[in-house]
């Protein structure tokens, strides 16, 4: 048996009923064609307001893959994590808006989460993405690096205002902070947006967590690049460390754009990316943190392995681990029962607000090869010994 094959462990706190139904459901999106039908279905009849389906997802997607519709009502699932020593990341984002308003509404979510969770271990980070903060379009036009409109620099330094605000707010209440990464074409701004903060509130300790997508070439490069300037400028890196989550996008653009594809040729490739990451964390972890957000076992393994023959400490706060609520628990709860540092995102919000977050769960768990078979394969194991008990 491998370590991450407890299932008694890793739904310890499911119900059978609980199994059962995340069984069907995986089931159900197991199927490439079932999903987009199911989820242009679910698309049109929560933005018409169809009776009863909010209820209907409630119970199903949102039950496996959400906290609550609020930060309260998710606290049950907070409490019951951390119960057995996993953290909970809020995810709080609406996806698609473009307005000035709504990157204000986000920010000050954001910052309510923080004083939410000041002085709660069960909440080791806080996260936000930096297209809730501002537009895409504002992020390439920075990043192309030429001078900026009179309105670009205005709309700019409200984006910058934003992060500085949740970034200081974290500083102040001793929060750790996570930047997610999206799509590469706004990235170089994001990043030195990051690296900003990074130098601003990460003189003692990492505040300001960045994250780096190992599917894209260049990356370790920037680390190594980035790393001589923590070092020159006398400041703490931490990174989220994951393999990327926009491929498709990212080859479809390039194609149709004309310009080389920025994602690494193979899965392969990625995978020995991401696994000199690790090296790279753990050799430089007197300058550099790192979380790696990965349901990869192999993965999972590489990093106890270097944290084993470096002599790292389980909990050592420089090295966390994460996954998605509602996925790969049997790593999370493995992890967590020998005191390895484990956080999951946990999203949540109004049903209606979460749906393109559940299709994209529901999609990806179609697309990432092997993802929804591994959960099927673990949940019918675990209903299988409690019916031989
Ligand atoms: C806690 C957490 C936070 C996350 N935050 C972010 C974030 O901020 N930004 C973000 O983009 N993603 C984020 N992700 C998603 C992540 O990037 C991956 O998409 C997802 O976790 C699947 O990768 P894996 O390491 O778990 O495992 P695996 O299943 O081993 O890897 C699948 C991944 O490998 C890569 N891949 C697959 N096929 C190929 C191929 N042919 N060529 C090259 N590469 C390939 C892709 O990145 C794919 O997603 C996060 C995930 C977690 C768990």
């Amino acid at each position: 048996m491998g370590i991450f094959d407890d299932t008694k462990l890793a739904f310890a706190d499911k119900t059978d009923a609980q199994l059962r139904k995340a069984y069907w459901m995986f089931k159900a999106i197991e199927r490439p064609a079932l999903t987009n039908i199911g989820v242009s279905l679910l698309n049109f009849t929560i933005k018409n307001n169809f009776p009863f389906v909010d209820k209907i997802v409630k119970q199903t997607l949102f039950e496996q893959f959400c906290g609550g519709e609020t930060r309260e009502e998710s606290m049950a699932v907070v409490q019951q994590m951390f119960r057995r020593g996993v953290g909970s990341i809020f995810d709080y984002s609406i996806e698609g808006k473009e307005e000035e308003e709504t990157f204000d509404a986000v920010c000050n979510e954001i910052k309510n989460i923080v004083k939410f969770s000041v002085g709660n271990p069960a909440i080791p980070f806080i996260v936000f993405k930096p297209t809730a903060f501002g537009r895409i379009g504002i992020y390439e036009e920075v990043g192309k690096g030429k001078e900026l409109t009179a309105s670009q620099k205005e709309e700019w330094s409200r984006v910058e205002k934003r992060f500085d605000e949740v970034c200081r707010l974290c500083f102040e209440h001793d929060k750790k902070v996570m930047v997610d990464a999206e799509e590469s074409w706004m990235q170089d701004a994001a990043d030195q947006l990051c690296e900003e903060m990074m130098e601003k509130y990460n003189r003692e300790k990492p505040i300001v967590w960045n994250t780096l997508q190992m599917y894209r070439t260049g990356r370790l490069d920037y680390m190594n690049a980035h790393l001589e300037r923590a070092n020159k400028n006398g400041y703490f890196i931490g990174y989220k460390i994951v393999r990327g989550a926009y491929m498709e996008k990212e080859r479809e653009r390039a194609a149709k754009m004309n310009y080389p594809d920025p994602i690494q040729p193979s899965k392969e490739a990625t995978d020995d990316n991401y696994n000199a990451a690790i090296d790279f964390v753990i050799t430089n972890i007197d300058r550099v943190s790192g979380f790696f957000g990965t349901h990869n076992e192999k993965s999972s393994e590489l990093i106890i392995d270097r944290m084993r023959s470096n002599q790292f400490e389980h909990n050592n706060p420089h090295i966390y681990f994460g996954q998605l609520y509602g996925m790969s628990d049997n790593i999370t709860y493995y992890l967590a029962d020998k005191h390895y540092n484990v956080a999951k995102y946990l999203p949540y919000g109004p049903v209606k607000d979460v749906v393109p977050y559940l299709t994209r769960r529901a999609q990806e768990n179609t697309s990432v090869a092997g993802q929804t078979g591994r959960e099927l394969t673990l949940i019918a194991r675990e209903l299988k010994r409690r019916k031989n008990i």
